[in-house]
């Protein structure tokens, strides 16, 4: 398929993290595609036919987590996270905001 136009249509920031939305039209169909960048660098391998909504953002900054909760799991994006101050040495210090206890600094 051959690329119409590339344009960022949308800039916001999740959690410090620098996200543009583009969107990408196709010169010979009707379709829109929308991709999703953070600082630059574009997610998405698979891009979104609408708009994606804050959920579909988060959720695509979340599987290029580097870093992840050491209660449930899940990817940690940008500055979200919490530093577990009585983490023993070598175990994940990572806490994200849902599990997040003051009692854990
Ligand atoms: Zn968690």
């Amino acid at each position: 398929m051959n690329i119409s136009s590339e344009q960022i249509v949308d800039t916001f920031i999740i959690h410090g993290i620098t996200v543009e939305i583009q969107r990408i039209t196709w010169r010979n169909d009707p379709g829109l595609s929308f991709d999703v960048i953070a600082d630059g660098e574009m997610l998405t391998d698979e891009s979104f036919d609408a708009f994606p909504t804050g959920g579909q953002i988060l959720g695509v900054l979340r599987e290029h987590a580097t870093t992840f909760c050491r209660f449930c799991g899940r990817g940690i994006v940008g500055n979200e996270g919490h530093l577990i101050g009585a983490a023993e040495p070598g175990t994940n210090p990572w806490c994200c905001d849902d599990d997040w206890d003051e009692r854990l600094r």
